[in-house]
């Protein structure tokens, strides 16, 4: 394993930390007020300005390959960027990206769906979940029915990110379209726990022409798996970022919150909560990067993303829990990041293939012998 980054690579991620510096962490006062009004911030105007500066400064396109304007960074570049942009425990991602499945369209999908969305024109969502069926995506109960020219889809997807803003949509039903919002789904939020943003989507007799259907016919379950197989490595290594951010306010607040006399960092217990987060943040760093890396090498790293992911997400939220248990009181409040960022990524150990979802491919794949102990 060799995670040495080139002379370029170096450089790249020291423009990413000087860009998170000045324009993202300088946010964050920001967003702690939007949160206590109830409300999302960066917005999407927000995100947008400072997505197109981000893209002066060559932060642009990062995953994306090179005929599309991207610069096809690797997945250990990549991974190490998400935690630079985690720590500053700012919501923000670099622009001219688009999901991975929509390169698997025709030229004319690419031109309508692919090209827009790399250039922040137009938004997707990912509809694969059900009301019955979430783990379980073999189980997808939504039909599409040829008729004619067209498919027609009836049913409901539901915890849909980002659905209310689409004006499009990844659909998986027995067949799989790219569905417009003007072809007529509907959507409602769903009050969560965090600021995350997710709906139900209803589909009723929604006519999609031919033409929109993503890859072939019935390979859509090859599809979706693809997408999700990202987001094994991004979230782990997002959820490292925010857990060095987490330990860096723990630092922080124990350095000048004093007790008893004298400042609380001088107390045992908290070093060693401090001390527990450094080793953990550590040990799930080098999965993530080691996940990354199987990726780079061009082999399959779904199992090392699976342990990368479920060892991220339980980590982050007990590194939230530990950091907030440091600040007392304060960190019970919404004046600053603990709570928000607590609450933000449990979700992380549920969608994108929950815990158990994980344990049962890393089992699996034990069993099966398709990895070996020791490898
Ligand atoms: C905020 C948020 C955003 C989301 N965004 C999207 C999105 O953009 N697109 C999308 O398609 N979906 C999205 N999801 C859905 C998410 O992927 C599902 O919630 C997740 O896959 C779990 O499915 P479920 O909620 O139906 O739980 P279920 O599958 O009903 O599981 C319930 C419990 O049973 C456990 N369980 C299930 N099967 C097994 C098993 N075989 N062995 C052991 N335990 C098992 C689960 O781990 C869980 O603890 C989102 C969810 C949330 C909360």
């Amino acid at each position: 394993m060799d995670f040495g980054l080139s002379d370029e690579e170096k450089m790249i991620l020291q423009t990413v930390r000087e860009f998170t510096d000045k324009e993202v962490r300088p946010l964050l006062p920001e967003v702690q007020k939007a949160e206590i009004r109830g409300e999302r911030f960066p917005d999407r105007d927000t995100l947008k300005s400072l997505r197109q500066k981000a893209r002066t400064a060559g932060l642009w396109g990062l995953q994306t390959p090179e005929e599309y304007g991207g610069a096809n960074l690797n997945s250990v570049l990549n991974a190490l960027i998400a935690m630079e942009l985690g720590r500053s425990l700012v919501s923000f991602n670099f622009g001219g990206s688009a999901d991975n499945i929509l390169f698997a369209g025709t030229d004319e999908q690419k031109q309508r769906y692919l090209v827009p969305t790399i250039e922040g024109e137009r938004h997707s969502c990912f509809a694969l979940s059900e009301p019955n069926t979430g783990s379980d995506a073999t189980n997808i109960q939504m039909r599409a029915v040829q008729e004619g020219g067209d498919w027609v889809i009836d049913g409901q997807k539901t915890w849909i990110s980002n659905a209310h803003q689409a004006d499009f949509a990844i659909v998986f039903a027995v067949t799989d379209p790219v569905n417009d919002r003007d072809m007529g789904w509907t959507e409602r939020p769903i009050p969560l726990m965090s600021s995350w943003e997710a709906s139900d989507m209803w589909f009723d007799s929604v006519r999609v022409p031919a033409c929109n259907v993503l890859g072939t016919v019935g390979d859509g379950f090859g599809l979706a798996m693809q997408w999700i197989g990202r987001g094994r490595i991004n979230i782990p290594a997002r959820a490292v970022g925010q857990a060095q951010g987490l330990l860096q306010l723990g630092l922080d607040y124990a350095r000048q919150r004093k007790a008893f006399g004298q400042p609380i960092a001088e107390y045992q217990a908290i070093q060693w909560m401090l001390a527990d987060t450094a080793i953990e943040i550590e040990q799930v760093k080098w999965a993530t990067l080691h996940a990354a890396w199987v990726a780079d090498q061009g082999q399959d790293p779904r199992h090392y993303a699976s342990i990368a992911k479920i060892s991220a997400a339980q980590m982050v939220f007990r590194v939230a829990d530990r950091m907030l248990q440091v600040h007392g009181g304060m960190g019970y409040t919404r004046e600053i990041p603990i709570e928000r960022i607590l609450r933000e990524v449990r979700v992380y150990r549920i969608f994108e293939g929950t815990d158990e979802i994980q344990k049962r491919t890393i089992a699996r794949n034990l069993l099966r012998d398709y990895v070996r102990v020791g490898d």
